[in-house]
């Protein structure tokens, strides 16, 4: 079975075994192996293996690769209100390990999307590098990603911003949509910010509108012409959506954009629900947050590194996950969750995060060792007894670099690979029997410490990184 997610497996083989309501809650992780793990039940084969992806146009470098590892977890609660705790709980537990990591992390509230729940937020390391945008507000605790974003529109922004229009067909083939918007720049980047397609398709689902279509216009008219010589009578007509920043302009609307109104053409220039002026462009930087009432959103780019997902009963109804409760005749589905880290990427959004010039950085908790010991000629004895001294303490996981190398290419060694501290046995250690310890992401931190003093030194620099 080939799927990007395996939320029908996990919850057949659950629908198949679960035999009472007291096995509840449930947590099934999927760490995908080196080798694939082959799951035999009740006769069938279910095949968890890594992930892979092959992508048309590749990019991103570390951050796409085609192969890579996630860890997920799939939860079953008897209801809702059960499925919301064990929610907060993983999301607090994912908290607790990007703060271990010490680098400044954003939790945006994100859309459900294919993933069809009701409730979701993504883990994202702001970076240039990333790949997707983030919002959030200069003032409140609002963060919010580019699909669910949304901000309070004002009067004076983009009131002379040049008129775009987009162009769009109905899924059915009969009604050509034209949404016209101010095509805005972004103060800070200059960017030319344009039509919001997640905005358009969560504001009007009624117009049910294909977004595959390359020529809609086209598309549109030699529908037309085909039906004509069938001589069938359907209408086709022409939607013509207008965006609120248009309303603000000084220049009213010319003719083109204020179609007549006839039989064949409509206008849309309110949100259908709440009556608002639509708000379809992309946000920009500096745009008003929509939560609080002074704060200016920021966009930032951000790479997604874990989602938290509330799935409720939208894969255990249909597929049958369900228990008998005592006292009620109807069986009760499962309510479910979903929840992701993508271990691989997480592991390139950090080393590309933290390298300077001189090589890689590892936050302490996931590099291969906190301190490395580097000795000039002649002191290799004694960094054994350094190496024993932070050893023997409990202080830090050391490594001692006794390659039969040049000092100076263990030292560069020692930064390319990122240990978080260099403790280095050189002119200082011959002269007065100190240590030098280095750091890169402590302000290029170097120190001279005795012996004795050593351990706590560089324990004290390993609770900062
Ligand atoms: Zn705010």
């Amino acid at each position: 079975m080939l799927s990007p997610t395996h939320e029908e497996e996990i919850t057949t083989l659950v629908a198949g075994s679960l035999k009472s309501y007291k096995e509840l809650p449930i947590r099934l992780y999927q760490i995908s192996e080196q080798r694939p793990l082959i799951m035999v039940l009740r006769g069938t084969h279910s095949f968890i293996a890594r992930k892979y992806r092959d992508e048309r146009r590749p990019r991103g470098g570390l951050l796409r690769t085609r192969e890579f590892l996630m860890k997920d977890l799939y939860t079953f609660d008897l209801d809702d209100k059960a499925a919301l705790g064990t929610y907060h709980n993983v999301k607090d537990a994912y908290d607790g390990i990007f703060q271990e990591l010490k680098i400044k992390y954003l939790v945006a509230e994100a859309d459900s999307g294919s993933m069809g729940g009701s409730y979701s937020h993504e883990f994202h390391f702001a970076t240039p590098v990333g790949e997707d945008n983030v919002i959030s507000c200069n003032e409140c605790s609002y963060v919010a990603n580019e699909e669910l974003a949304e901000r309070r529109l004002s009067s004076s922004a983009s009131a002379d911003a040049p008129v775009g229009v987009s162009t769009f067909i109905s899924h059915d083939g009969f009604t050509l949509v034209k949404v016209h918007y101010g095509r805005v720049t972004d103060p800070k980047t200059g960017e030319t910010i344009g039509l919001n397609i997640h905005a358009l398709k969560k504001a009007l689902p009624s117009l049910d509108i294909d977004f595959g279509v390359e020529e809609p216009e086209g598309k549109w008219r030699s529908n037309q012409a085909s039906q004509a010589m069938l001589a069938r009578d359907q209408s086709f007509t022409t939607t013509h959506v207008f965006d609120g920043t248009l309303a603000y302009r000084s220049q009213p609307l010319d003719g083109t954009m204020s179609p007549q109104s006839s039989a064949t053409t409509t206008k849309i220039l309110a949100h259908p629900q709440t009556g608002h002026p639509l708000d379809l462009t992309g946000i920009s930087n500096g745009d008003n947050c929509p939560r609080c009432p002074t704060g200016q959103l920021s966009v930032q780019r951000a790479v997604e590194l874990g989602h938290t997902f509330h799935l409720g009963t939208r894969y255990s109804e249909p597929l049958g996950a369900a228990v008998s409760i005592p006292g009620k005749e109807q069986k009760m589905a499962l309510s479910m969750g979903c929840h992701g880290i993508g271990i691989t990427r997480m592991i390139a959004a950090v080393a590309s995060i933290l390298a300077d010039g001189k090589g890689l950085n590892w936050p302490r908790v996931i590099a291969p060792y906190e301190v490395v010991i580097v000795p000039r000629k002649g002191h290799e004895g004694d960094a054994e007894g350094v190496y024993d001294a932070l050893i023997g303490a409990g202080r830090a996981d050391a490594a001692l670099d006794d390659r039969k190398l040049d000092f100076i290419w263990k030292l560069n060694d020692a930064d390319r690979f990122g240990f978080p501290v260099v403790v280095v046995l050189g002119r200082a250690w011959k002269a007065q029997q100190k240590c030098e310890v280095q750091c890169r992401r402590l302000g290029n931190l170097k120190q001279e410490v005795a012996l004795e003093d050593l351990p706590s030194f560089v324990a004290g620099l390993l609770s900062q990184l």
